[in-house]
C-alpha cells in the first residue's frame, strides 16, 4: 500500500515513511491511494478476538512497505502490546440500552474508553505509539515528539510513549488552565522520556510554540522532531477495527445496523466511511455535533463555513475546522489522482483564506447521500445523561450524551442504532453530577491521582528558553 498526499503535491510514501512523517509537505493528509478489501468474510470476525481482528483489518494497509518493512507476524505483535493494558477483555465492549423510546431503534452503547486515559483516543494513541517505537528500531532512529495540549489529549500521547525506546516527549500545557485531573494524568507520569512543561501563557501560546519550533529548520533536524497530531492515518486505522467488531457481533450481514458518532475532528467517523469502504456492512452513519456545529451545517447546506466556537460540556468536540474532513473531500473530490489533489488544494486555500467554501455538486451529494447528520444543545445534553441514568442506572459521559441525543432522534424502527461512547463518565463528572446527583467514581488504576507525586517544569512563554530546555532534557 502507498500513501498519496490529499493535495497532491508530496512525495507518495510507504506506511512507514507516512506514519513518521505526518502532515505532508503540501500541507496535505496522507491517505491510502485505493481502499483495500475486508481479507475475510464479516462472520468470521464475530468469533475472534479483538487484537485478531484489529490485525487482519489494519494489514492492509501496512503491507508491501519495501524490504525490511513490518511482517504480518511483527504487526500481531504490536497490535498485542497496544491493547494489553485496556481494562475490557474485549477492548470495545458494547451495552444494550434498553430505556430508549420502544418506537425507535434498538440501541447500543459502543464502549470505547477502557484505555488508559478513560477516552477513545487511547484505542489510536496506543497503537500509534507501539508502531513509533517498531519503525524507529528498525530504522535505527531516535525522535523528539513535541506537542501542546489544552488539557485532553496530552495525557493520550503520555501515556501512549511512556517508556518507548527511542522516543523523547515534551509536552506543553498552559499553567493554571486545565483541571487538575488533567494536569494530574499527565505530571504523574514518570518515565523518564516524558516531559511535561507549564507555560506561563494560554493554548494558544503552546501552540505557537510548538509550530516555532517546527519552523526553526536547525533545531527540527538536530532534535528530530516528530508529532503524534490527529492527522496520522495509522490513528485512522487502528479505528476502523471496533466497527467491524461491532458490525461481526450485531450480525450486520444479516440486519440494518447504523452507528451515530460523535464528531470533533472527524476521525472517528471517517474510520466508519472507511470502514464501510472496506465492505463493513454499515446502514447508516450519523453525524453528531454539539452546539459546534459545522459538520452538520455543511451536510445539510453544502457550505462549509467557519462561525468561530464556544465552550460546551463536550470540550474534545469544540472545534472550529474538522481536519480529518479533508480526506473525505479528496474521497469524493471527482476526476483523476491530480485532478483530485489540485481541487482539494486549492478548496483548502479558499477556506483558510475566508472561512467559507461551497463544496462541489458531487462532493455535497455524496456528503449527503452517505451520511446523516444532527446536532445537540446544552440542555439536550444535560437531559439524556439525566434520561439514561433514570430509565438505564446506566452513567455516560457529556461526549457520549451528544451522540445518543441524536442516535435517538434520528434512529428508526427495525435497526439496530450503535451510539458511540467516547469517554468514560468519571473524565467529565461535574456534568454528570449535575445532571444526575451521582459523581462517578474513577476506575482503580485513577483512583490515588490526588496523592501521587507530580513532575512538571514551569517555563515562561519563551521560544529561547524552551528550546534550551528541550535540547537539554532529550540530548542522549
Ligand atoms: C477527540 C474526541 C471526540 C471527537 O473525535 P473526532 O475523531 O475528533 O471526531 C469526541 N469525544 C471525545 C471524548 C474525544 O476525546
Amino acid at each position: 500500500m502507498r500513501y498519496l498526499s490529499t493535495r497532491g503535491d508530496a512525495p507518495v510514501l510507504e506506511f512507514g515513511d507516512a506514519l513518521l512523517t505526518g502532515l505532508a509537505i503540501d500541507g496535505g493528509l496522507y491517505v491510502p491511494e485505493r481502499w483495500p478489501s475486508l481479507p475475510r468474510p464479516l462472520g468470521v470476525y464475530r468469533d475472534l478476538p479483538y487484537v485478531d481482528v484489529a490485525t487482519d483489518v489494519i494489514w492492509p494497509f501496512v503491507e508491501g512497505s519495501g524490504p525490511g518493512a513490518m511482517s504480518h507476524d511483527e504487526l500481531g505483535a504490536v497490535v498485542e502490546a497496544a491493547y494489553a493494558g485496556f481494562r475490557h477483555p474485549e477492548v470495545a465492549p458494547l451495552h444494550h440500552l434498553v430505556g430508549g423510546d420502544p418506537a425507535g431503534a434498538d440501541e447500543y452503547v459502543l464502549e470505547l474508553y477502557w484505555g488508559p486515559t478513560l477516552a477513545f483516543k487511547d484505542i489510536a494513541l496506543q497503537l500509534v505509539g507501539h508502531l513509533f517505537e517498531h519503525e524507529l528500531h528498525r530504522r535505527r532512529a531516535t525522535v523528539t515528539v513535541v506537542g501542546a495540549t489544552s488539557g485532553d489529549t496530552g495525557s493520550a500521547a503520555i501515556e501512549a510513549l511512556r517508556g518507548r525506546e527511542g522516543i523523547e516527549l515534551v509536552m506543553l500545557h498552559p499553567a493554571g488552565r486545565v483541571s487538575e485531573v488533567q494536569r494530574r494524568q499527565m505530571t504523574t507520569v514518570t518515565d523518564s522520556n516524558i516531559h511535561n512543561v507549564a507555560v506561563a501563557g494560554t493554548f494558544d501560546d503552546c501552540q505557537d510554540l510548538v509550530k516555532a519550533m517546527f519552523g526553526d529548520r536547525p533545531f527540527r533536524e538536530r532534535m528530530g522532531l516528530a508529532a503524534v497530531n490527529s492527522i496520522n492515518w495509522a490513528r485512522v486505522a487502528a479505528q476502523i477495527v471496533y466497527y467491524v467488531t461491532t458490525a461481526a457481533r450485531l450480525e450486520a450481514d444479516r440486519r440494518p445496523v447504523s452507528f451515530t458518532v460523535p464528531t470533533g475532528n472527524f476521525g472517528n467517523v471517517l474510520a466508519g466511511h472507511v470502514a464501510r469502504r472496506m465492505g463493513t456492512p454499515i446502514e447508516r452513519l450519523v453525524l453528531a455535533s454539539n452546539r459546534n456545529d459545522i459538520v452538520t451545517r455543511t451536510h445539510a447546506s453544502g457550505i462549509m463555513e467557519n462561525r468561530g466556537v464556544e465552550p460546551t460540556t463536550s470540550p474534545a468536540m469544540d472545534i472550529q475546522v474538522s481536519s480529518n474532513f479533508e480526506r473525505l473531500l479528496y474521497d469524493y473530490w471527482p476526476g483523476d489522482r491530480g485532478a483530485r489533489g489540485a481541487g482539494v488544494a486549492e478548496a483548502m486555500t479558499e477556506f483558510r483564506a475566508t472561512g467559507r467554501l461551497e463544496l462541489p455538486q458531487p462532493v455535497a451529494a455524496a456528503f449527503s447521500a452517505e451520511f446523516d447528520a444532527g446536532a445537540a444543545g446544552e440542555e439536550e445534553v444535560s437531559r439524556t445523561i439525566a434520561e439514561v441514568w433514570d430509565r438505564d442506572h446506566y452513567l455516560i459521559d457529556p461526549h457520549t450524551a451528544v451522540g445518543v441525543t441524536v442516535g435517538r432522534r434520528l434512529g428508526l424502527a427495525g435497526e439496530v442504532m450503535v451510539e458511540l461512547a467516547t469517554a468514560h463518565p468519571a473524565k467529565f463528572g461535574d456534568t454528570v453530577e449535575r445532571a444526575t446527583g451521582i459523581q462517578p467514581e474513577l476506575p482503580d488504576h485513577l483512583a490515588d491521582l490526588m496523592e501521587r507525586e507530580e513532575r512538571l517544569v514551569e517555563l515562561p512563554d519563551d521560544l529561547a528558553v524552551i528550546e534550551e530546555y528541550v535540547e537539554r532534557v532529550c540530548r542522549r
